[in-house]
């Protein structure tokens, strides 16, 4: 053996890399690190993720692999780096090489990002080719998620496949020095998709992107509603300081009460009107650009775009097209709210979009590239400087969750409310995007084309189907469909599936003592449940405590008519002849119905006591969406004054604690006998519920010793509930867990079944 470079004294590896590593320029990233090491070799993506021959000395490969991990492309999440030694063979070069297809077919991308810095930069240039062309992109930003229809990411497999670069694109594509390298939604104005701006009619206005811009903007003043197609679906855009066009929004949109997203130009233009903390603000600006709750500080846009709500969801621009907008009148604040009729899923489709928005718009700005993943805005807010999810979708979906290894594959298709559904394979976990109520039928259509879509794009063939045990699911029907011939089918309770999600978030294998705040979900003893105290395991739980029993006129349809639940309180406590609600002939309707027990179903489920305390306090009668007489008894208390001594609900210890629901009736109606204002009584329940929690627990973990309490359910989006009780228990001693990395409600189900059938399945 001779010494020096000889082929004889290298070393070579198999390197394989699974993660999200295609799409985000991770090859050229290979290369350059490959090439600053003395590596060569090859990279080349696969169905699994990247492959990697690196020759070279044993010192620069050890620098090669340790650079890979360390220092990623900004949207790469490299998940798992394994190398095996391979025969050295002695290249000269680090090439890479194209694509394969192995039998495997398992690989993540990207979720879609804003636009990057140096793009935005370029967009606004006069003397740069792409100025001010809307799909400007690179490997760092843009489109991932929405664009693609199969794997592996190669623009083939994305809906760019219609569009055939021209030369200069097709240059930077090929050179590996270049931004664009391999960037397959690479385009220009020359090559790639264009906008256009049409009449509600669908006449043809304009395809100069600039004049479309100026024009949107002029009607945007003129009071206008325009569809915009952005990176998931259409927004409806309107000029959210005008009192006309948000109440004809909407009007038109069927949606009465609930707030409507907006979008500043700019931090600086959003903190004119916005109190945003350091949290909030990162949140704003991360390449996620989700929708981030925040409180009010001035009054500058209508009050139509948020009644009767101290809080306001606001995102900063994340398309170049936005960006232009702003750039015409930075001062602007827009309404940019999901393009849909009432609840029906968000429209992405070009061909349906002018039938079923062209009642709501009054112009089109739309472009010729197809959306394949769907969604929605993604929503956060903040509590004591942490963020929380109420919707898990556009800038997250589809990063996966890494967990314990799965030997089955697991389809969980979660619940009927705030649907999203999971797929587990091997040590991932796939969160879907945010699809909506089941009840409407458009949103049941695309959660089964979306179902059908993900197993496609993670060639999921799952072989476990976990669902609710609701009989009246529609998720469930469809895991029974689905679970034909080999499947297996597993049904898993609501509540614990929500606790099981909190304890996969955090990793927690002990038992944990359950707090589940939420609105009905089906029990297993065929009431609906929704204020459980859980013991629970991954795999089993049992019911340790919950609020008393209640009657739900109209069951779990008739939420909207609050009023109803209020006069249910106060007729279960104190019979025909109750206090504070006006009797009349629509009450008599309701009692009778109680009383001769039709289609009142029990339920114990303390979303519907936050209702029926909202509407015996005045606050609410009638709603549009479920928390919305909930936000409206937080508003007021977040008015109010509470006691300075909490009223503990008496709860009965037996073997299930039972919390009096009737004992807080008359509670809240001994206060309003006092003369209390509304605002310091809704204070004043809030405070019962906390400290009345807390007691519970703590009588829990006299009987169990368990000290970690989980919390979940959609109740505590209510911000002083969530930050009261958290207070509590952790000055009680306890250790405090809830979700940061999926929502709170129904939008965890699936993750909390995932981990229940792996219990039972996958181990
Ligand atoms: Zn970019
Ligand atoms: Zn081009
Ligand atoms: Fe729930």
């Amino acid at each position: 053996m001779s010494a020096g470079h000889t082929t004889e004294m290298k070393k070579a590896l198999e390197i394989r890399i699974k993660g999200i590593v295609q799409g985000v320029g991770f090859r050229p990233f290979v290369y350059q690190t490959a090439r600053r090491h003395r590596i060569c070799g090859s990279v080349l993506n696969d169905t699994e993720g990247v492959i990697v021959r690196a020759e070279g000395e044993d010192r620069d490969l050890a620098e090669f692999l340790r650079d890979m991990s360390a220092n990623p492309p900004p949207l790469a999440m490299v998940m798992s780096v394994d190398s095996v030694e391979a025969p050295a063979v002695g290249c000269a070069d680090f090439v890479i090489e194209k694509s394969l297809m192995t039998a495997e077919r398992f690989a993540f991308y990207s979720p879609d990002t804003a636009v990057c810095e140096p793009c935005r930069k370029e967009f606004f240039n006069p003397s740069d080719r792409r100025h001010l062309y809307p799909f400007i992109t690179c490997i760092n930003c843009g489109p991932r998620f929405s664009i693609v229809h199969d794997i592996p990411y190669d623009r083939i497999n994305t809906s760019m496949a219609a569009f055939e670069q021209c030369d200069r694109c097709r240059a930077e594509y090929a050179d590996p020095s270049d931004r664009r390298f391999h960037s397959q939604p690479n385009a220009c104005p020359v090559c790639g998709p264009r906008i256009s701006l049409y009449t509600a009619r669908k006449e043809l206005i304009e395809t100069d992107s600039d004049e479309a811009a100026r024009m949107t903007v002029s009607l945007l003043k003129q009071e206008k509603i325009i569809a915009i197609k952005g990176i998931g679906g259409y927004h409806l855009a309107a000029d959210a300081k005008s009192d006309a066009a948000l109440r004809e929004l909407r009007m038109r949109k069927r949606r009465p009460f609930k707030p409507f997203a907006l979008m500043a130009g700019s931090l600086e233009s959003a903190e004119r009107f916005l109190e945003i903390s350091p949290v909030e603000r990162d949140l704003l600006l991360s390449r996620e650009r989700p929708i981030v709750l925040l409180k009010e500080r001035r009054e500058l846009v209508s009050r139509q775009a948020a009644p009767d709500l101290s809080y306001l969801g606001l995102m900063l621009p994340y398309t170049p097209f936005q960006h232009h907008l702003f750039s015409i009148d930075p001062d602007m604040v827009l309404v940019m709210t999901s393009g849909n009729v009432s609840d029906e899923p968000i429209e992405y489709r070009d061909e349906t979009v002018f039938d079923r928005l062209g009642r709501i718009a009054d112009y089109f700005v739309t472009y010729n590239r197809e959306i394949i993943g769907q969604g929605d805005d993604s929503v956060l807010f903040v509590v004591d400087e942490r963020s929380f999810f109420i919707r898990r979708s556009r800038g997250y979906v589809p990063a996966p969750f890494l967990s314990t290894e799965s030997l089955a594959t697991i389809l969980a298709v979660g619940g009927d409310l705030k649907n999203s559904f999971a797929v587990a394979r091997k040590s991932f976990i796939i969160m879907s995007q945010y699809l909506g109520d089941m009840a409407d039928p458009l949103t049941y259509e695309v959660f089964r084309r979306t179902v059908d879509h993900f197993m496609r794009i993670f060639d999921a063939r799952p072989e476990v189907i976990v669902s609710d045990m609701h009989p009246g699911y529609l998720t469930r029907l469809h895991a029974e469909e689905m679970a034909s011939s080999g499947r297996r089918r597993i049904e898993v309770q609501h509540h614990h599936a929500h606790i099981a999600a909190v304890m996969e978030e955090h990793g927690i294998t002990e038992p944990v003592i359950g707090i589940a705040y939420d609105g009905t979900g089906y029990g297993t003893d065929g009431t609906l449940w929704g204020s459980e105290f859980l013991i629970a395991r991954r795999g089993s739980f049992e019911r340790a405590a919950h609020f008393s029993n209640f009657p739900l006129p109209g069951g779990e349809s008739a939420i909207r008519d609050v009023w109803k639940i209020g006069i249910s309180l106060l007729h279960q406590r104190y019979g025909r002849d109750f206090p504070v609600m006006r009797r009349d002939a629509e009450t008599a309707g309701v009692i009778e119905i109680i009383e001769k027990n039709i289609n009142s179903s029990l339920a114990c489920s303390i979303g519907r006591i936050f209702d029926g305390v909202a509407a015996i306090l005045g606050i609410s009668r009638t709603v549009s969406t479920e928390a919305e007489a909930a936000q409206q008894l937080e508003e007021a208390a977040m008015r109010g004054k509470a006691p300075d001594w909490p009223f503990i609900i008496p709860f009965a210890d037996n073997e299930t604690i039972v919390i009096g629901t009737d004992d807080l009736t008359a509670y809240i109606v001994s206060l309003v006998e006092k003369g209390i204002p509304a605002e310091d009584i809704a204070a004043a329940f809030h405070q019962a519920i906390i400290h009345t929690s807390t007691a519970v627990a703590v009588r829990l973990r006299e009987k169990t010793g368990i000290n970690v309490a989980a919390l979940s359910g959609g109740v505590f989006h209510n911000r002083i509930l969530l930050a009261g009780l958290m207070d509590r228990l952790r000055k009680a001693g306890f250790t405090v867990y809830t979700h940061t990395a999926v929502p709170c409600n129904d939008g965890c189900i699936a993750l909390g079944q995932i981990v229940i059938a792996k219990d039972k399945f996958g181990k």
